[in-house]
């Protein structure tokens, strides 16, 4: 009896805990892809994505040994950018964050959304399968999902997006997406109007110069 109300607490503890991590979505941030992410430009119209400062375990490409098949940018509206390996691959998520959002989402078929502590948010759609939920916390490397070509999909592969507040930018900015390395130096995230322009920070090289 007493092992029983242990067990009964014990469950309901962890339900409270997954609950509480999935309830500090809005309904907004767990259905929809393009939503800003709170507070995040409210102290500066600028941020930034220091990639400087990860170490080998805090990041991952997110399809090993992926060829782009298609560029951001290269169709109208490409939001993000096509690897392909084979179908049912394992996908991993590129940093440690929260999966925001995880679930069929109309052109992008199964679809996860992982938001990293630094405002970055990246995107893994097509899937086969999801093997992530709203609210769970990964690990780089962790595996999200399967390769698949769920929604508008013409062939199984990753169509891989990275966004600001909400909005995409072009991925080979984060990773060089031909050798699957990340990019060195840090991120500069501009808020503009209702846009953000994304580039890489050039102030520390200006610096370096006025120094010589
Ligand atoms: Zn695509």
């Amino acid at each position: 009896m007493k092992n029983t109300t242990l067990l009964l607490i014990a469950i309901l503890f962890s339900i409270s805990v997954k609950a509480q991590d999935k309830s500090s979505f809005s309904s907004m941030e767990l259905n929809h892809i393009r939503v800003a992410t709170p507070g995040l430009f409210s102290q500066n119209q600028s941020i930034y994505l220091h990639l400087d400062s990860l170490t080998e375990k805090d990041y991952v490409f997110p399809l090993a040994g992926g060829k782009v098949i298609s560029a951001y940018g290269a169709r109208k509206g490409h939001s993000g950018a096509d690897i392909k390996t084979c179908a049912k691959d394992t996908i991993r998520c590129a940093f440690n964050g929260v999966v925001r959002m995880s679930k069929p989402y109309s052109a992008y078929g199964n679809v996860v959304v992982v938001r990293h502590a630094n405002g970055l948010e990246t995107i893994y759609s097509h899937n086969f399968k999801n093997l992530v939920q709203s609210g769970d916390k990964v690990k780089a490397g962790q595996p999200v999902g399967l390769t698949g070509r769920t929604g508008r999909a013409t062939t199984e592969h990753l169509h891989f997006e990275t966004r600001v507040n909400g909005q995409h930018f072009n991925p080979n900015i984060i990773f060089n997406l031909k050798d699957g390395t990340l990019r060195k130096g840090c991120i500069k995230c501009i808020k503009k109007g209702n846009g953000i322009v994304v580039k890489p920070n050039q102030d520390n090289d200006r610096i370096a110069q006025n120094n010589k």
